[in-house]
């Protein structure tokens, strides 16, 4: 088993609902087990500012699924989630994003562990040491 912090976010209405969605179905999935979980916060948007505030959480839970597993399995539930592809500017209704896995270090084209949104957005730090 190893333990994963997810980076859930929207900025799209209703930005709550997206990440309600998606929360219930990452933790209702068999293979994941929920640990523990940040408020939801509002944050400025990074990169693009031209566009509307998110809504983050981080949830810690722990799985079964190798990495590539997880990572094949939050893009099924962006896409259930009703994830559009379509919106410029980076606008989205939910973004579901692997910041740790365990304490490897991970390097492909389709996969960055850990998460460089880690060191570019201070809130993701912070949101991680509120969990301890
Ligand atoms: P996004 O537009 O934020 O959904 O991310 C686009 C792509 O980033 C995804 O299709 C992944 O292949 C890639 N990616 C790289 N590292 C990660 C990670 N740690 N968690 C999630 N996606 C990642």
């Amino acid at each position: 088993m190893s333990k994963v912090n997810i980076l859930l976010g929207s900025n799209t209405e209703p930005r709550n609902k997206y990440i309600q969605q998606a929360f219930n179905r990452i933790v209702e999935t068999e293979g994941i087990s929920l640990l523990s979980k940040t408020p939801v916060i509002e944050t400025n948007p990074h990169g693009v500012k031209d566009q509307p505030d998110f809504l983050n959480q981080i949830i810690f839970i722990e799985t079964i699924m190798t990495p590539i597993e997880l990572l094949k399995f939050l893009k099924s539930v962006e896409i259930d989630t009703g994830r559009s592809f379509e919106n410029k500017w980076g606008q989205r209704e939910i973004d579901l994003d692997i910041l740790t896995y365990d304490n490897i270090r991970y390097e492909t084209d389709i996969l960055t562990i850990p998460h460089h949104q880690i060191q570019t957005r201070p809130f993701v730090k912070e949101l991680l040491e509120m969990m301890g």
